[in-house]
């Protein structure tokens, strides 16, 4: 279960604030995960055109620690020692997509600020 509007991290504590602060900057990513912006924005770009994600700004939005599950813009997995975004859109509410921070970021500048 979760609750609505609330942001949590690895403990399950709301902690919005404190989050933000020990959000990783992408050079303490882990070594394995290799980030190039604009192929970010590109693959958000498709994504969008074919319809794998939405294009409106997010209803709800949840900022937590990854729990290992896959990324809806990379693929890749989002690991527990980083943030793990989490969208819901009124238009589909049944859906929840993950991203990575950056990847979370990409989506933004790619679909919210046109
Ligand atoms: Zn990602």
């Amino acid at each position: 279960m979760r609750t609505a509007g609330l942001c949590r991290d690895a403990s399950g504590r709301a902690a919005t604030s404190q989050l933000r602060h020990e959000a990783c900057d992408l050079d303490c990513m882990p070594e394995c995960m290799q980030f190039d912006e604009n192929e970010l924005r590109l693959e958000a770009r498709r994504r969008v055109a074919t319809g794998r994600l939405p294009r409106e700004p997010q209803q709800y939005l949840w900022a937590g620690a990854g729990d290992g599950q896959l990324c809806s813009l990379c693929d890749r997995l989002i690991h527990p020692q980083q943030i793990e975004y989490e969208l819901q859109f009124n238009t589909n509410p049944q859906i929840i997509y993950r991203f990575h921070r950056i990847c979370h970021q990409a989506w933004e500048l790619e679909c919210i600020a046109k």
